[in-house]
């Protein structure tokens, strides 16, 4: 049984030697909520001793974001400052590692005026645009790891004093995380190697479409002929370090066709977008774009974030997570993407990854456009597992192979 603190020391040295892979001689930009100091530090001080010649900090206090949705003139909502995209582009244009802790409240926001909000965002998404097109491409390594912030913990353990409860969020992060044993890179390193065998039996099929059928979801989604499944991790434009951009992790992804996609799929987990909540929602596509959506919470926040552009409205990813992954028997609902979208299989509106097309890094964007790659502004996981999901994949000449039922690998 490990104590706490070499949970905690774990998880920075996973974040380091699994999530970002830093070399020696390799700057590092580290980014968190003030609340993440404890684990920030950690990280700094083993990045420091892996040779790392500098470590930027950067904290950031979410109730900021909040304070201006709710006292800024709505004009200048759209404003988002230009030097701190430039400070974050330049290093990761130089190939820094880059290392985001998160851990929100997934309800803050949702004191201020969901447009207010989806202003503030838009802009924020616009000027950051040329970091998160380097995030997209893969060309620093890169990776995000959660922080137990109390406010997070309490949402998901609403029932607990809070102390309790941010122990418990804790007992959950290091065991999705596999903090919680002796050899926690070893661990990391089978079951990346789990993770590959299902991605090529998938790849090996070579699908034309999968079909998505669940109570209150009967989806076709038409794949791109140059699509490639992924999962675990990647390797880095600059340097060509194999990083795993998400800890935990249990997908294995692709790109949906951006204009083949029909039907209606039915998310089954509640989405915490922007510090608001959406739930209970479906969404009905026609070629490829939503052309209907309703929600029982949130509809107005899905209306925003469906009409931040063209591209919000078409599908980016579907990933597949088996109903038995760890997270999913945690039995928890994280109101956090990190840990929900690793529970279920899921779609994401919004931007394709170019990794999920054949040599996508090393070709020019308008090529994987014309195959069906999804541009936008944003990308947005939204979850639609669970134990009664069945699906098929179509090969191109129409035959039928099943995939998944009852929410498993049916291979
Ligand atoms: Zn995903
Ligand atoms: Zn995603």
């Amino acid at each position: 049984m490990l104590s706490f603190d070499q949970k905690l020391d774990n998880l920075a040295t996973l974040a380091l030697r699994v999530g970002v892979n830093l070399q020696a001689g390799q700057r590092l930009l580290l980014i968190g909520p003030i609340e993440g100091a404890e684990l920030m530090r950690r990280i700094a001080a083993q990045a420091y001793d892996m040779g790392s010649p500098y470590v930027s900090v950067m904290y950031q206090d979410e109730r900021m974001s909040l304070i201006r949705a709710q006292r800024s003139p709505v004009h200048d909502l759209d404003t988002f400052p230009e030097g701190q995209r430039d400070l974050v582009y330049a290093m990761a244009e130089r190939g820094d590692a880059y290392l985001r802790v998160g851990g929100d409240d997934p309800d803050l926001m949702s004191a201020a005026d969901p447009q207010r909000v989806a202003t503030m965002v838009r802009a924020q998404r616009r000027v950051m645009r040329p970091v998160s097109d380097l995030v997209q491409r893969s060309h620093m390594p890169w990776t995000i790891v959660d922080y137990a912030v109390p406010a997070w913990a309490a949402k998901v353990f609403p029932d607990l004093p809070q102390d309790q409860a941010v122990q418990r969020l804790w007992d959950a992060i290091f065991e999705a995380c596999r903090a919680d044993v002796d050899d926690p890179v070893g661990a990391w390193q089978a079951h990346i190697e789990q993770l590959a065998r299902a991605t090529e039996v998938l790849n090996g099929h070579a699908f034309s479409a999968l079909h998505l059928r669940a109570p209150g979801t009967d989806l076709r989604v038409g794949l791109p002929d140059t699509h490639v499944w992924e999962s675990g991790g990647q390797h880095a434009g600059s340097n060509g370090a194999f990083f795993v951009a998400n800890l935990p992790t249990e997908e294995v992804f692709t790109a949906p066709h951006a204009s083949r996609v029909s039907g209606t799929v039915r998310a089954t987990k509640p989405l915490s977008y922007q510090g608001q909540l959406i739930d209970g929602f479906s969404l009905t596509f026609e070629d490829g774009a939503v052309v209907d959506y309703r929600a029982e919470r949130g509809e107005a926040v899905l209306e925003g974030l469906l009409e931040i552009d063209e591209g919000a409205r078409r599908l980016g990813e579907l990933a597949l997570v088996p109903h038995s992954s760890p997270i999913s028997q945690s039995g928890l609902l994280f109101y956090n993407t990190l840990f929900d979208e690793n529970a279920a299989c899921h779609l994401a509106l919004g931007r394709a990854y170019e990794t999920t097309f054949r040599d996508g890094t090393k070709r020019p964007l308008e090529t994987l456009v014309a195959e069906g790659f999804n541009q936008s502004l944003t990308h947005v996981d939204f979850m639609f597992g669970s134990s009664a999901l069945e699906i098929d994949g179509e090969k191109p000449g129409g035959t039928l192979v099943p995939v998944m039922r009852a929410g498993e690998w049916a291979f």
